[in-house]
């Protein structure tokens, strides 16, 4: 089974209150083949919320309010959905601070792109479970 992020698959959970469908991830889960997951809004945030970034060993949002632990919390549960399951595979939204893997954005809210990963795809990948973007299927 594999887990994917909640917005590649057409749900309204972005930032924005939109969605950054993938067709390929959405046929996936019509399929039964993945299971779509948010983990900010699982950390409790709203949607739509601010946009936030990480800097340095912290999350956030561009008002400058700290929201660390909102990610981290959001990421457990989400690995405890993906643990639930015997997910070997997760496909993830690029640069998200959440699920962005390699390549995230750096902290300045400018459009700058630097080498990280999001805050769920690094703790999948340390609980060893292999993590692709939505530009890699
Ligand atoms: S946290 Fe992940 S699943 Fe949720 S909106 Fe951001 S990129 Fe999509």
């Amino acid at each position: 089974m594999k887990i994917v992020s909640a917005c590649l698959a057409g749900i309204n959970c972005a930032w924005d209150g939109k969605n950054r469908t993938s067709k390929k991830v959405t046929k996936m889960v019509e399929k039964g083949e993945a299971i779509p997951v948010c983990p900010e809004q699982l950390g409790g945030l709203s949607t739509p919320r601010i946009p936030a970034e990480i800097q340095k060993n912290k999350v956030i949002d561009q008002k400058g309010n700290d929201v660390t632990e909102n990610f981290r919390k959001g990421a457990l549960e989400a690995l405890h959905l993906a643990k639930m399951v015997n997910c070997q595979q997760a496909i993830l939204k690029k640069h998200s601070p959440s699920c962005g893997k390699s390549v995230i954005y750096d902290g300045t809210f400018n459009n700058v792109k630097i080498k990280g990963n999001g805050v769920f795809a690094e703790m999948l990948l340390k609980h060893g479970i292999d993590v692709i973007t939505e530009e890699e299927i």
